[in-house]
């Protein structure tokens, strides 16, 4: 096999989003953030799983994710756009029945002419600065608003991954100003608002990165595994160099492994000279610049030829490599690329 492969364990999200939904508590109900086709590992896969398990709400960037989502899940769930009601959205909001969470007046207005009498969310900005009502204009509309019936109103925490930050106490108490009263479901936590403790949870929750293996959750299962298949091995001799730019000399005999796999993959040109890669229990250098296509990788240590490597598992999870390249899990998962065989686990409830 000359594909790289990504094993996705669906009994292990699953997992996940339970421990997440155990920690707010019988009260609040705890939807399934699927964005960015679930962080990269295929919501089409995922998504039944959650709504199986008895997911209610779903969560998406914008309304061609949610067509998808729909597609997965069939009619009964809800399926919220965190973008809202965008320009020429209305068809498809209307025709699959998503949820907008209306961001400005502009947008509800759209949605009031557009598609009166159907269901829409609200999302406020309680100090982020990115989306949502600002207070006064919030504060404007909300009897309008409340009238017509909001299925949710939310916002978003920007330092929930630090809960030490005055923002999450300061967002709190905001969110609660700009809500206290309206008897409308509400929702304020993601992955970290969850980690933050039950003033956090409201009436929905929306975990991402927790399910799926990642930080801020650090007791999260491993979800993913990333293996990537050997091509050929040479040996080197000291001088030679291997790969473009002549980056990695070999100062000994040694012996560099090529795996299938590259920059076109999602992986960074970081990692090269800075990563490792798993056989088994045995760390291996990742040596030279990324290619498109290829990795090397120094073996000198082993006694063994590798027929693949680890670059994702349980002994270096998304937030590792991202560590190695300076950046978070959440970008290094949703980096990974289409050409990945995607192997799926579990799943079967
Ligand atoms: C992405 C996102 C989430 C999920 O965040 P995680 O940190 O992955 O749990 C929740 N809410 C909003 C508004 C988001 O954009």
């Amino acid at each position: 096999m000359a594909t790289a492969s990504l094993r996705i364990d669906l009994d292990a999200i699953l997992s996940n989003w339970r421990a997440l939904d155990a920690l707010s508590g019988p009260q609040t109900e705890s939807g399934a953030v699927v964005k960015a086709d679930s962080y990269s590992l295929g919501a089409a896969r995922v998504a039944p799983v959650l709504a199986r398990a008895g997911c209610r709400k779903f969560f998406v960037a914008c309304a061609e994710e949610g067509a998808d989502i729909r597609q997965a899940v069939g009619e009964t769930p809800e399926i919220y756009i965190f973008g809202g009601h965008a320009a020429g959205d209305s068809d498809m909001i209307g025709d699959l029945n998503l949820i907008p969470l209306l961001n400005s007046p502009e947008q509800l207005n759209r949605h009031f002419e557009a598609l009166p009498g159907k269901p829409f969310g609200i999302q406020l900005d309680t100090g982020m600065n990115r989306l949502g009502f600002e207070a006064d204009d919030w504060f404007k509309a909300a009897p309008a608003v409340l009238h017509a019936g909001p299925k949710l109103i939310m916002s978003h925490l920007f330092c929930a991954d630090t809960p030490e930050h005055p923002a999450n106490l300061a967002q709190l108490t905001e969110f609660r100003r700009m809500t206290e009263g309206m008897n409308v479901p509400r929702s304020l936590a993601a992955t970290g608002g969850i980690l933050l403790g039950k003033d956090y949870h409201f009436d929905v929750t929306r975990p991402g990165m927790g399910m799926y293996g990642g930080l801020p959750f650090a007791e999260a299962k491993p979800v993913v595994t990333l293996s990537l298949p050997v091509l050929q091995v040479r040996d080197v001799h000291p001088g030679e160099t291997v790969g473009y730019s002549a980056a990695w000399t070999a100062e000994v005999p040694s012996r560099v492994a090529t795996v299938a796999a590259g920059y076109a993959d999602g992986l960074s040109r970081r990692l090269g000279n800075a990563a490792q890669v798993w056989f088994g229990d045995v760390p291996c250098p990742v040596i030279g610049r990324i290619s498109m296509d290829l990795i090397t990788v120094d073996i000198t240590h082993l006694d063994d030829t590798p027929r693949e490597f680890d670059l994702l598992g349980p002994r270096q999870g998304v937030d590792a490599v991202g560590e190695v390249i300076g950046t978070i899990g959440y970008e290094v998962m949703t980096s990974l690329g289409h050409r990945y065989e995607r192997h799926y686990v579990g799943g079967a409830s």
